[in-house]
């Protein structure tokens, strides 16, 4: 075989799927910047009993590796129900390394080539990523101007396109707020397959705010997914879970990788589980810098989308990309999700909220300067 050397052949010239051609990859910036609020991460570090906690558990795993771990992940899956309450069980929950192989998981099963999923666009923008990947025909479904999702219009667009999975994300990012129940219910009642609630800022929504764990037990196709990766500060450990009937699970094992989940993941999860109450304290610190945030901005004249994660979109700037890059050269990056006026901020420490607030203040209408022709 002839032709160009490996070295300067470009993604263009593979024989790649014709639906992913000129596609791009999900990339939220990762730049080594003092004050990083863009990815909703939580800020503080895993506390250092728990941190001892993981490496003793890790530790006893090492000499074991010669050997393929728990496939099924029994006894975290007992563990996350547990966790969970609502009178689950492990063959009501799943697991993988991230939410995001479990929602792939569930487009790889009841998605696919043929196959619809559908969504409320602005939501998280790693649904239709991962609906592409698995050949699922995505539909952006549509919310009201101001981000807000009524029972009725939501319904109403599962009736129009039929899709084989929704997608509900509650609290939603990136707005931030946590779903309606009656949404819930509504789309419930009439979707003909999956309805997949994402709640992976659970822990941060509002007191008074209801899980959809609550619709288990009457909806067997609904499916709530979680994730370790924010409330319990273990984003870098890769673990994310849902809770459905016991005939879900049984169908994510069939497009599953075999041994999936690391011993070393799985060890991680469980130690830390049995640290929830330590990992899960700083919740509601940063649900208070949160309501600071929106406390703050919407004093100074921004508008604030209502939050019940623990992160703020806000706005609305004339050209978001331009503030985003002033909060960046002052040493603050934020997320420009691409949503057109607005930009999204993740609540962090008192320091790190702090240094938002002070560079972003000068930015708002309610400032003198130049700052006030950019607002539209
Ligand atoms: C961050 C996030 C996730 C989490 O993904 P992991 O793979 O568990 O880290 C899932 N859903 C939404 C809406 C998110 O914002």
């Amino acid at each position: 075989m002839s032709g160009p050397p490996a070295e300067q052949v470009s993604l263009a010239d593979l024989p790649i799927r014709d639906d992913l051609r000129g596609m791009s990859p999900y990339g939220a910036p990762q730049l080594d910047v003092a004050v990083q609020l863009n990815t909703n991460e939580n800020s503080y570090p895993v506390p250092a009993a728990v941190a001892e906690a993981i490496s003793a558990a890790l530790a006893a795993e090492v000499a074991g590796l010669n050997r393929y771990p728990d496939r099924d992940a029994v006894a975290l899956r007992e563990d996350l129900a547990r966790y969970l309450g609502h009178g689950l069980t492990a063959a009501r929950v799943w697991a993988g390394n991230g939410s995001n192989e479990v929602l792939q998981q569930l487009l790889q099963a009841f998605g696919g080539p043929g196959r619809t999923a559908l969504g409320f666009t602005p939501a998280y923008s790693m649904h239709p990523i991962l609906a592409s990947g698995t050949g699922t025909r995505w539909v952006d479904g549509r919310r009201a101007g101001d981000f807000d999702l009524a029972a009725d219009a939501a319904a109403a667009q599962v009736v129009e396109h039929r899709p084989d999975v929704v997608f509900l994300c509650s609290p939603n990012n990136p707005t931030g707020t946590a779903l309606d129940p009656a949404v819930i219910d509504a789309v419930l009642a009439v979707a003909p397959g999956m309805v997949v609630v994402d709640e992976a800022y659970l822990e941060f929504a509002r007191t008074g705010t209801p899980s959809a764990l609550t619709l288990l037990d009457r909806h067997p196709r609904l499916v709530v997914t979680r994730t370790m990766s924010k409330a319990f500060a273990l984003a870098g450990a890769r673990l994310g879970y849902l809770a459905a009937a016991p005939a879900v699970v049984d169908a994510l094992q069939l497009v599953r990788l075999p041994y999936h989940l690391s011993s070393l993941t799985q060890a991680a999860a469980r130690a830390a589980l049995a640290h929830a109450d330590a990992l899960l304290s700083t919740v509601d610190a940063l649900r208070g810098q949160r309501d600071r945030i929106v406390a703050t901005l919407t004093a100074q004249g921004f508008e604030v989308v209502p939050s019940d994660a623990n992160f703020v979109l806000f706005g609305r700037f004339a050209d978001q990309h331009a503030t985003w890059q002033r909060l960046l050269d002052a040493g603050v990056l934020v997320r420009d999700v691409g949503l057109p006026g607005w930009l999204r901020v993740t609540a962090g420490t008192t320091e790190e909220t702090d240094a938002f607030l002070a560079a972003v203040v000068p930015q708002s209408p309610a400032s003198a300067g130049s700052a006030v022709e950019e607002q539209v």
